[in-house]
């Protein structure tokens, strides 16, 4: 999610982007790690869950969105990951995803899946979800209806077509709409049945670091921590450097928990 507000901090950390992720990587002593992460895409590991079909009927789901939770197991987690593709952390997400042996579902801007369609691809060999985010991530609370309808449509568009491969065209069903992490809870109803008639699926969350901020990773992990529940939906961004610290925490956490993470299945 980026509010005009986040905007401008988002340009300011892009700057130093590519010195601040490589100290981030290096610092973590990720770098050893990562270079052997691509692996089996079907590894199992002490986090890896089961896959999870969302209920053909469900039209909406999450916590912050005062709508109904995932029917998840006790300890089960979704990760989701919103914002991408970004040439500068999508892989490096892709690379910890891989290494622990688990799955998310990445929602996808449509113009950026557009411009880097070999990531998006990278996505789905990695055997990560897609979902879609609109197509240029504008703030819906200054559009009409119908704006924001054509935002939606033209966005699943967008990522349906960057996803395609011969022998295979997606139907993607999950649909994020920008600002899911804020704290005030705004489902405006228009949406979700705008959403439902269009053959989506508002994805919400339950838990959010509000990694948004790009704060130290140790705020964001007290953050996330500090309003956990016993299963649920996360969220996390693609594009910032200090999420690339931050998961390989939450990750730790949740296996020392015995956690699962579940890999959705629209
Ligand atoms: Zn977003």
């Amino acid at each position: 999610m980026m509010r005009h507000t986040e905007r401008s901090r988002a340009q300011t950390v892009r700057g130093t982007f590519r010195v601040a992720i490589l100290a981030a990587v290096a610092a973590a002593g990720l770098v050893a790690a990562l270079s052997g992460a691509r692996a089996a895409e079907d590894c199992t590991g002490p986090l890896t869950g089961p896959n999870f079909s969302i209920p053909s009927g469900m039209v909406g789901f999450g916590r912050v969105q005062g709508l109904p939770r995932l029917p998840l197991k006790q300890n089960e987690y979704v990760l989701t990951i919103d914002d991408g593709p970004r040439s500068d952390t999508t892989p490096f997400l892709l690379d910890i995803l891989a290494e622990r042996c688990v799955k998310a579902t990445f929602f996808l801007v449509g113009k950026r899946a557009e411009a880097r369609p070999r990531l998006v691809q990278q996505i789905l060999e990695g055997g990560h979800t897609l979902g879609t985010h609109t197509y240029s991530h504008p703030d819906l609370s200054n559009l009409s209806s119908e704006a924001i309808e054509a935002e939606m449509l033209k966005g699943r568009d967008a990522v349906e077509a960057a996803a395609k491969v011969e022998g295979y065209s997606p139907s993607l069903r999950l649909f994020r709409y920008p600002g899911s992490s804020g704290v005030p809870p705004i489902l405006p109803k228009p949406l979700i049945d705008m959403a439902r008639s269009d053959g989506l699926t508002v994805a919400g969350i339950d838990y959010s670091p509000q990694d948004w901020r790009n704060s130290p990773p140790e705020e964001s992990f007290k953050r996330l921590f500090d309003q956990w529940g016993d299963r649920g939906v996360i969220l996390f961004h693609d594009g910032m450097a200090n999420t690339l610290l931050l998961l390989p925490m939450v990750l730790d956490e949740l296996q020392r928990r015995g956690a699962k993470i579940v890999a959705l299945n629209p």
